[in-house]
């Protein structure tokens, strides 16, 4: 069998699945050999197994204080990703006859909302679309308060916009925080039930994290099928069917990171990134900010486009060149799209603003 030479490691700026970090990559590796003293692979442990249990309750404390709540939430794990949530939201809280509120700020949003449609009225309180999503709606100056919910994504992947802060509302504010969980200090409080897909800030694609307050839970009265049921996923702890043990293990892992980083060293980090990127996309004659409201961009996904089909070529062939991959925008944005996520470095994006400064001057 021929041996391949050692392959040198990329710069990631993929959206998801997404950069991390080498320590976690290292301990991961290392528990698929063996697992914690029990002679198995992490690959092989029982999901009903203590250790598994361990790892769980590790994970349910770690969220909580994370994220700064108590008791009053429970943390879950389930499968089937982000559009999982876009049905099991509806399935549980909204009825025939009743409407919930969607803010569309992006394609994830909208897509949130139109899963919602298959079980009640959704009613779209503010929306950019029309604008291709360049700059975020005006978040709505009165809710009416017979909606079931409220739903909107904090950070919009695709299109590069985060909402620094939204106001409150007497009607449960459900928050899609896929890709901008952990990625700076936030009020995760006024929040009814949120949820993150693993595959950016917490870990490996196919394990989905749910964070809901007990009376929201309390409140469900449809009739669903357990595993759509976030009561019946609570009561089981995250193991009604067999779950996902590795990959909630890796977000273990992700989470014991974010914490010894520290969220604000994290969120003080991905500010100079963005900060960086953006100084350089400003300055150049080659690229130009997607994102036309400064205030609207976020520091986890910078979009920008080329003057010229050539000026986008020149890019990616000199980022491929110098080992930096992941960095084409969505399909129905194109351009460039550079995911900073946090186990992303500074250097690296030192190094990318190197390659674009070369493009620059070579006039
Ligand atoms: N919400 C957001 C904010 C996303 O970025 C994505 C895509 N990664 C999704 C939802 C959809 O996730 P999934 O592909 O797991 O359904």
């Amino acid at each position: 069998m021929k041996i391949r030479k050692k392959m040198k490691r990329q710069i990631n700026f993929n959206a998801g699945p997404a950069a991390l970090p080498e320590q976690v990559l290292q301990q991961a590796a290392q528990a698929v050999i063996e697992y914690a003293g029990t002679g198995l692979s992490i690959l092989e442990l029982p999901h009903r197994s203590r250790e598994f249990k361990e790892i769980i309750e590790e994970c349910k404390a770690l969220v909580r204080e994370l994220c700064g709540l108590d008791n009053d939430y429970e943390v879950i794990w389930l499968q089937g990703g982000g559009r999982m949530q876009f049905s099991m939201v509806p399935m549980n809280f909204l009825s025939p006859g009743a409407s919930a509120g969607y803010i569309d700020s992006g394609k994830w949003a909208a897509d949130a909302a139109k899963y919602a449609a298959f079980y009640g009225t959704v009613s779209i309180l503010a929306s950019s679309k029309d604008i291709g999503y360049n700059r975020l709606p005006q978040w709505p100056t009165t809710i009416d308060p017979s909606l079931s919910y409220v739903h909107f994504t904090t950070n919009n992947t695709i299109y590069g916009t985060q909402w620094q802060s939204v106001s409150g509302t007497s009607v449960p504010l459900i928050a899609d925080m896929s890709s901008d969980i952990f990625s700076r200090r936030h009020d995760y409080s006024k929040y009814s039930l949120f949820y993150a897909v693993a595959q950016k800030n917490i870990g490996a694609a196919g394990n989905t994290m749910v964070v809901i307050r007990k009376d929201m839970l309390a409140s469900i009265k449809n009739t669903l099928p357990p595993m759509l049921d976030y009561r019946a996923q609570v009561k089981e702890n995250s193991i009604l069917n067999t779950s996902n043990v590795f990959g909630i293990y890796v977000s273990l892992l992700m989470l014991r990171w974010t914490k010894s980083q520290g969220i604000d060293t994290i969120e003080r980090n991905n500010i100079s990134k963005a900060a960086m990127l953006y100084d350089a996309i400003n300055k150049s004659r080659l690229f130009k900010a997607y994102v036309t409201e400064p205030a609207h961009r976020s520091p986890m996904n910078v979009c920008f486009t080329a003057i010229s089909p050539e000026a986008e070529n020149d890019l990616l062939s000199l980022c491929a060149k110098n080992g930096i991959t992941g960095i084409k925008g969505h399909r129905s944005v194109g351009g460039f799209r550079v995911s900073l996520y946090n186990a992303v470095t500074i250097k690296e994006v030192e190094q990318l603003v190197e390659v674009i400064k070369e493009l620059e001057e070579r006039g």
